[in-house]
């Protein structure tokens, strides 16, 4: 199929204006102010006037498997389906396995991320889950990072958490070395995603890595950083002073954060405000873990799942609401996840790159198109590619 689209305003995400996009086998083809191609044979023309175009969005750390169980087997979230992902516009996830890597596994993580590649999205999953030592498909973070092609890095590992595993600072050096070195090996990014729990310690583990190695600070991705305001002032001294890169996560409802508990769009506001580098900075769903879900007079309903389209919601937001500027904002579900993950063909608009792409009406951002390798998946706000178990 050969899609062009016409006079769209590009947020690639960095604003270059007007153009016209060619988009075939999978890939954005041209990218000008004009392409005079629109009576080609075979070739569909959407109108882009009055409407945004940006990368399909990255999130990296979604339990597409489920997640949750921290209340008995009942609790256990269900599998993710595609539509959930596609229509926030969403087209590459990263898969990871959680507090439970025990009755969750990899081999099963791998075949959801298999599953949701043949509907139509780009996957990769981290090996490994709260646990350490890290329970891995092969035996060994290497030998997985080498050996399977999805995996792309290591988590999501817990510190500072009464869940976790309490490894020592040395056991986790180690996990960030071998993922790096794994990644070395394999060409690819060999990060490694870290669940911050709500110990004392905050980002001190990841600032004996930077301090006694010579790993750099790119390898590792700390993640739920906005879950209290006192990790979140600890998530920019970090990322100020030693070039750390941070993770908000977007899921909670936005109407019950817990008291602690800053927003994604506010954090982000937060960062920039204090001199972070825009692109240290980006957010993830955590998408599919268990939630607690309000009656609107406060007292808890019961439990949910968090939301993959929360992602943009708080993009949005952060636009809207805390005045951060859309190119700027849009970074942290584009470019950034993108750079960190060494993902070459993802996260910008340009020619060669992959044709994931969302279109939003310019005024209100409301999602019109989604596309993922060239395939239409949301058109006119409509989603035409479910899953295969969806009707
Ligand atoms: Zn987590």
């Amino acid at each position: 199929m050969l899609y062009l689209i016409q006079n769209v305003h590009i947020l690639g995400p960095e604003d270059e204006g007007i153009k016209d996009v060619l988009i075939g086998g999978a890939k954005i083809l041209a990218l000008a102010s004009h392409l005079p191609v629109e009576a080609a044979y075979g070739i569909t023309v959407l109108d882009g006037r009055g409407k945004v175009l940006m990368p399909g969005f990255i999130d990296a750390h979604v339990h597409i498997l489920g997640g949750g169980g921290e209340g008995g087997a009942r609790t256990r979230t269900p599998e993710i389906m595609l539509s959930d992902i596609i229509s926030g516009g969403v087209t590459t996830v990263v898969g990871c396995l959680g507090t439970d890597g025990c009755t969750r596994t990899m081999t099963n993580l791998l075949a959801k991320a298999k599953g949701l590649e043949e509907e139509g999205i780009t996957t990769y999953v981290y090996t490994g889950s709260y646990q350490v030592p890290v329970r891995t498909l092969t035996g060994s973070i290497m030998d997985d990072m080498i050996l399977l092609e999805k995996v792309v890095g290591t988590g999501e590992v817990a510190i500072s958490d009464h869940r976790s595993s309490q490894p020592t600072k040395e056991e986790f050096a180690r996990i960030v070395a071998d993922t790096r070195v794994g990644g070395i090996l394999s060409a690819k990014a060999g990060l490694v995603n870290i669940h911050m729990g709500d110990g004392n310690e905050k980002l001190d583990f990841l600032r004996y890595v930077l301090e006694h190695t010579q790993i750099p600070p790119s390898q590792m991705l700390p993640t739920h950083i906005n879950r209290s305001l006192t990790l979140m002032k600890d998530g920019i001294d970090y990322a100020k002073g030693l070039g750390g890169y941070i993770d908000l996560t977007t899921s909670s409802d936005p109407d019950y954060l817990e008291p602690e508990e800053v927003k994604a769009s506010t954090g982000l506001k937060m960062a920039i405000d204090a001199g972070v580098s825009a692109d240290h900075v980006t957010f993830s769903s955590d998408g599919q873990g268990s939630l607690p879900i309000f009656n609107p007079d406060g007292t808890l309903k019961g439990l949910g799942v968090g939301k993959v389209a929360s992602l943009y919601r708080e993009m949005r937001d952060a636009v809207f609401s805390d005045g951060v500027p859309l190119e700027t904002a849009l970074m942290a579900i584009t470019s950034n996840p993108a750079a960190l993950l060494k993902l070459s063909g993802k996260g910008k608009i340009a020619q060669g790159m992959d044709a994931d792409l969302v279109m939003a009406d310019e005024e209100t951002l409301d999602i019109d198109t989604v596309m993922a390798k060239g395939v239409l998946m949301v058109s006119g706000g409509e989603i035409l590619v479910k899953g295969t178990f969806e009707y």
